[in-house]
């Protein structure tokens, strides 16, 4: 009965400890039919770089699929491995290994994650390894099976019993129904060996079973849509290819998801909704536990503790949820019968993840869904070029929402150029805004003001030629601290670099030059001065740590118990408040360190979520306060023309070369040779002149990165040695 690889593969001690695991990995072994061996690649958890694409091991037929969790041996040792592929058996292959055991009859991670998971390594140019490290939220695999009790219950009569412990354990069992293992043991102090010769003279039956109850689904009760939102919502369930739902804002993006969602749980099937920002979860997951049972949606973020997110995860992989709401990581829950992801503000830089594998949530959901046989749908008021350049292409659906809900106005916009304003103490204040403000008080009405950055961080910039003062090491801008004396010093915060800050202007001599930034403690502190009476929230980083900071900030906005909101970009966009009529940003464009060809598509972002913020009950005034005026982006956000800035951005981009038009990808070095290792790097790519890709060397100090550029750069990694090098494919942050 037990075939000649169990004497080769002795159950593993390390990781029996668990008796549970002992009796069933001994069921799964006599199920083992070694007659018709097959084989399979099994990833494992072991951090040696050499397996980080699996191993071969040989498996009875039958006893393992792919995505099922294993032990295998691995050097002297019994480790955690999952089954990625199943192969036909190699005639004379020597030295494959049997795997030791079956930890579960089910997959661990269902097939279409196995198959992310590969597109995932080949994409973004990383290993199995490190890829499948954003599907389980473990570093022990085992520790995600379903928590498994055994119980025992008196079934034979223990009459001609001799062993007084044996006796005294059915004493205990009679008359009570089947108790848990821990409980008995801790009753009678019986041993496992006790349990286990009862079981086999048939007085005790012992049962396994595991905490996958489930919860009952609910009613649920669908939003009530206009006839617009319903010719759009039929028109992307229609449609085979990835929907982008291109709205402006207000316009009921939301309903309509919520509407897509409430038809996929209907037909048994569960969803995904990923969002920018784990803060905004807050305001989203309140709605839709409205719409389906709260028990049966559930959020998934960073600020989840390990044991939260585990849970989690376990209740999803047991089919006990419909709806995961969450950040990028959401993505890759292991729900049954996925049907749909939604990406909202799918243009959104928070989509990309900034360590291996460094993954894009927009490029990874469309692959995962044509895996899973499921839904994508993008929604935006300000499309990413990326996306809008397939919906051209015919790659993806394309569908408009551009009217608000209800035929709301859009606010009225004003641009102030803020090198006209003389401004004494009250910089970034510009008057006008200071009106604005006053008046919002006056009548009870509610302000947003957005920021760039937390702190005080400030920059440097040219009144003349409008230019800030940029780090030659890095290219950024260099943030201005107090130096000694009073005289300010220049900071590099990329590379440290420190000067002192120079009287002339180095690109065009002026002596205008002005410190610029509006940190959020420096303008809160302004506006408490000037404003004793006014109620002030700050929203940033430091300030909210935590959702639960976020519902308590919303809920005293929406219960009018402050007059002014005053945020970062990342926190307060996306915020629907009705008694907002003012919704303004301080200084639009100095403050964010972004690569130069980016660098207007995200403000022009930034402007359209501004205007979304005001008049979203009642008509609203949006300020764009500027140093560039006339920059096409601030232009065409302030006269609400999205589809003629994606256009025109996108025809420069062809005329450039740059994405999404050209592809890019970033190699980054860090250490002390840094820039001495990117420069061969970049010396060795230039050699290769059958290549399009034109290195950039771009940094300083201990991180250098080598930028390529053309149709296929991905090309000639395969080239190049890249031991410790960084390997960043789509790149967005370029520091
Ligand atoms: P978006 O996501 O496009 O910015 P929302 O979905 O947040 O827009 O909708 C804006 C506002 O209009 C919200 O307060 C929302 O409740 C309301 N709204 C939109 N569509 C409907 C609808 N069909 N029925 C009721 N309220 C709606
Ligand atoms: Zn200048």
């Amino acid at each position: 009965m037990l075939d000649s690889q169990l004497s080769y593969a002795p159950m593993c001690k390390p990781y029996s400890s668990c008796e549970n695991l002992r009796v069933k990995l001994a069921l799964l072994f006599i199920q083992r039919h070694n007659r018709f061996p097959m084989e399979c690649t099994v990833l494992t958890s072991s951090k040696s770089a050499g397996i980080a694409n699996g191993l071969t091991y040989e498996a009875p037929e039958g006893s393992v699929g792919i995505g099922s969790p294993v032990l295998v041996p691995l050097r002297n040792k019994t480790t955690e491995g999952i089954v990625i592929s199943l192969n036909e058996k190699q005639e004379q292959k020597f030295d494959v290994k049997g795997i030791r055991a079956a930890l579960s009859k089910d997959p661990l991670l269902p097939e279409y994650h196995i198959q992310t998971l590969r597109w995932i390594a080949d994409k973004y140019f990383c290993s199995l390894r490190q890829a499948i490290r954003v599907f389980l939220p473990s570093l022990s695999w085992k520790d995600l099976l379903p928590k498994e009790t055994k119980t025992y219950r008196l079934t034979g009569s223990p009459e001609k019993l001799r062993g007084r412990k044996q006796l005294e354990v059915c004493e205990f069992l009679a008359g009570r129904d089947a108790v848990e293992v821990s409980v008995l043991r801790k009753a009678t102090g019986c041993s496992i060996a006790t349990l286990r010769s009862l079981v086999e003279k048939d007085l005790l039956t012992e049962e396994i079973s595991t905490e996958e109850e489930q919860t009952p689904k609910a009613e649920i009760s669908r939003p009530n849509l206009t006839s617009d939102q319903k010719k759009v919502a039929a028109e992307i369930s229609d449609s085979k290819l990835p929907s982008l739902l291109f709205g402006i804002t207000s316009s009921g993006k939301t309903e309509v998801y919520a509407e897509l969602i409430a038809n996929a749980i209907d037909a048994g099937k569960s969803a995904i909704l990923l969002v920018p920002e784990i803060l905004l979860t807050e305001h989203c997951i309140h709605r839709f536990q409205e719409l389906l049972s709260p028990e049966r949606v559930c959020t998934i973020h960073s600020r989840l503790t390990g044991s939260a997110r585990k849970a989690a995860w376990r209740s999803i992989r047991a089919g006990n949820i419909d709806l995961v709401i969450g950040s990028r990581s959401a993505l890759f829950s292991p729900l049954k019968n996925l049907g749909l992801i939604v990406i909202d503000e799918e243009h959104e830089w928070t989509y990309k993840n900034e360590q291996t594998p460094r993954y894009h949530a927009r490029e990874t959901a469309e692959a995962l869904c044509g895996f899973a046989g499921a839904k994508l749908l993008l929604g935006s008021a300000t499309p990413s070029l990326e996306s809008w350049k397939r919906a051209k292409d015919n790659h993806y659906h394309l569908t408009r929402l551009p009217e608000r809900y209800l035929g709301k106005e859009l606010p009225t916009v004003s641009v102030v150029d803020l090198a006209e304003v003389t401004f004494g103490d009250l910089y970034p204040f510009s008057p006008s805004l200071l009106t604005a403000i006053e008046n919002r008080l006056n009548k009870g009405e509610q302000s947003i003001l957005f920021l760039n950055r937390r702190g005080v961080a400030t920059a440097l910039l040219c009144l003349e030629c409008r230019r800030r003062i940029v780090s030659p090491d890095s290219q950024l801008p260099f943030t201005v601290h107090k130096g000694i004396g009073g005289r300010p010093r220049l900071v590099d915060h990329t590379t440290n670099l420190t000067i002192d800050a120079p009287e002339e202007c180095p690109h065009c001599g002026s002596k205008s030059l002005h410190e610029v930034g509006a940190g959020t403690v420096r303008v809160e502190d302004i506006l408490e001065k000037r404003y004793p009476q006014a109620r002030i929230l700050r929203a940033d980083k430091d300030t909210l740590q935590h959702p639960e900071h976020m519902r308590l900030l919303l809920k005293k906005m929406r219960e009018n118990q402050a007059d002014i909101l005053l945020g970062t970009q990342s926190v307060v966009k996306g915020l629907d408040l009705p008694n907002v009529t003012l919704a303004a940003v301080l200084l639009a464009d100095v403050g964010l360190s972004l690569p130069h060809f980016r660098a207007g598509e995200r403000i022009f972002q930034l402007l359209t979520q501004l205007t979304g913020r005001s008049g979203r009950a009642k008509p609203g005034e949006v300020i764009i306060q500027t140093f560039r005026p006339e920059a096409p982006e601030v232009l065409l956000a302030a006269s609400h023309k999205t589809e003629e800035y994606i256009e025109s951005e996108l025809k420069l981009r062809a005329h450039t070369g740059y994405p999404p038009v050209s592809k890019m990808v970033r190699l980054i070095l860090r250490g002390d040779n840094a820039g001495t290792r990117a420069q061969k790097l970049a010396a060795s790519i230039q050699g290769q002149l059958h290549i399009s890709a034109a290195p950039t060397l771009f940094g300083g100090g201990r991180i250098w990165h080598v930028l390529l550029r053309g149709e296929d750069p991905k090309a000639i990694l395969k080239d190049l040695d890249l031991t410790d090098v960084v390997v960043d494919i789509d790149p967005i942050e370029c520091i």
